[in-house]
């Protein structure tokens, strides 16, 4: 019997996958599709929560440790991959900021760099940007993932770990009490370990339910598109830096590729994009950086986050079920939150003092 059993191939479900074969363990990873393309593909990869003062605590500490580990964790990925997740750390200006206070007293006690910076520095760092901004909110330390390729190199790890089994195209169909232990019913028939964990993103109710289990946990869905920009006559990219202004957010790629996001829409588990958001995404993007207007939007996609009560993942054993393990419900953070969070489940497995206190993540 393998050690470990991971159902899901998210950032989650590989991260995890990863640390407990590095620490010498058997795992089996069973994805019913392609590891890494469904919410970890789907998202912007901005390292931060985006206005990180309006979330409660347990979700800024999580945050900060994974912010300080993504610069090491992308140069490993490319060492030992070849795949580069570019990891780029330029900074976010926030524009239009109504609760500046509570951001300026969140970054005092995070001890995180935040100013208010003039009309000069925002153009000199952005001058395509749309003209009439008289002020913003500058954090310098804000980093971004290009998440597919995240997703990318994580997989071509685990494929290069004799200790990992991926099973991918394999759906979990049901999880069924077995004497007192957990079986995992798949198209391909049952699979078992001595201990499972649940890493299924939007997914990871409807798996509980099987058991007869009630995990708030539900899909949020998220569109996002892509434009492809030209580079300035000066090798300058249109846009350098993450800009984020009510609640829609512009995200440069080292290429030159600027993305927007996104929506928040309560549609089960429809993943199809609309007309209507396709206009509001584009209306947005052009409103804040007005170039955009001459270039070619490349791509429109919708993603399901892993939505739960105030966007708290459920980190920890599963209540009253033996070898049960749970990592779900990051709603619109889990791929900042991913490194921590793993981490933190993989203490608890693993008996290692944790890197947090685990308590405020339990079910
Ligand atoms: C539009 C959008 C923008 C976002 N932007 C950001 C951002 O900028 N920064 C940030 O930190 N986060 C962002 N997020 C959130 C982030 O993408 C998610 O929180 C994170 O990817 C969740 O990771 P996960 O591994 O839990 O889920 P997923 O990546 O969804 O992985 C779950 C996996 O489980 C598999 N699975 C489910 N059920 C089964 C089954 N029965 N059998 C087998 N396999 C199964 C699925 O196929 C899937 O591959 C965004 C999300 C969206 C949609």
């Amino acid at each position: 019997m393998n050690d470990f059993l991971i159902v899901g191939g998210g950032v989650i479900g590989m991260m995890t996958a990863w640390q407990l074969a590095d620490a010498g363990h058997k795992v089996t990873l069973v994805e019913r599709g392609q590891c890494g393309r469904e919410a970890s593909w789907a998202g912007g990869g901005i390292v931060s929560p985006l206005y990180p003062w309006r979330h409660p605590e347990s979700i800024s500490r999580l945050s900060r440790w994974s912010e300080g580990y993504y610069p090491g964790l992308a140069k490993r990925l490319l060492a030992e991959t070849g795949i580069d997740p570019e990891y780029r750390q330029k900074g976010l200006l926030y524009l239009r900021v109504e609760d500046e206070a509570e951001a300026t007293e969140w970054a005092r006690r995070m001890g995180k760099p935040l100013e208010r910076v003039g009309a000069n520095f925002l153009y000199d760092k952005e001058p395509h940007l749309a003209p009439g901004f008289e002020d913003a909110l500058w954090m310098p330390t804000l980093g971004s993932i290009r998440n597919p390729r995240l997703g990318q190199a994580l997989r071509a790890k685990l494929q290069s770990l004799p200790q990992v089994t991926l099973r991918e195209h394999v759906s979990v169909e049901r999880l069924r009490r077995q004497g007192g232990d957990i079986q995992v019913d798949t198209a391909e028939g049952p699979l078992t370990a001595a201990r499972i964990i649940l890493c299924g993103g939007a997914w990871t109710g409807e798996l509980l339910k099987t058991l007869g289990l009630d995990l708030p946990v539900h899909p949020v869905k998220g569109q996002m598109m892509v434009f492809k920009t030209p580079l300035s006559s000066d090798g300058r990219l249109l846009l350098e830096r993450v800009v984020l202004a009510d609640g829609r957010y512009l995200i440069p790629r080292a290429d030159g590729r600027v993305l927007i996001g996104s929506t928040l829409e309560q549609a089960d588990f429809d993943k199809t994009p609309t007309d209507q958001a396709y206009a509001s995404l584009y209306e947005s993007a052009v409103a804040m950086l007005p170039a955009l207007a001459q270039c070619e939007v490349e791509h429109h996609w919708a993603g399901l986050r892993p939505g739960s009560p105030q966007g708290i993942p459920f980190i920890g054993p599963v209540p009253s079920i033996r070898g049960l393990f749970v990592n779900a419900g990051h709603y619109r953070n889990g791929l900042v939150l991913a490194p921590a969070a793993t981490r933190l489940l993989v203490d608890q497995l693993l008996r290692q003092a944790p890197i947090l206190d685990p308590a405020p993540y339990h079910w």
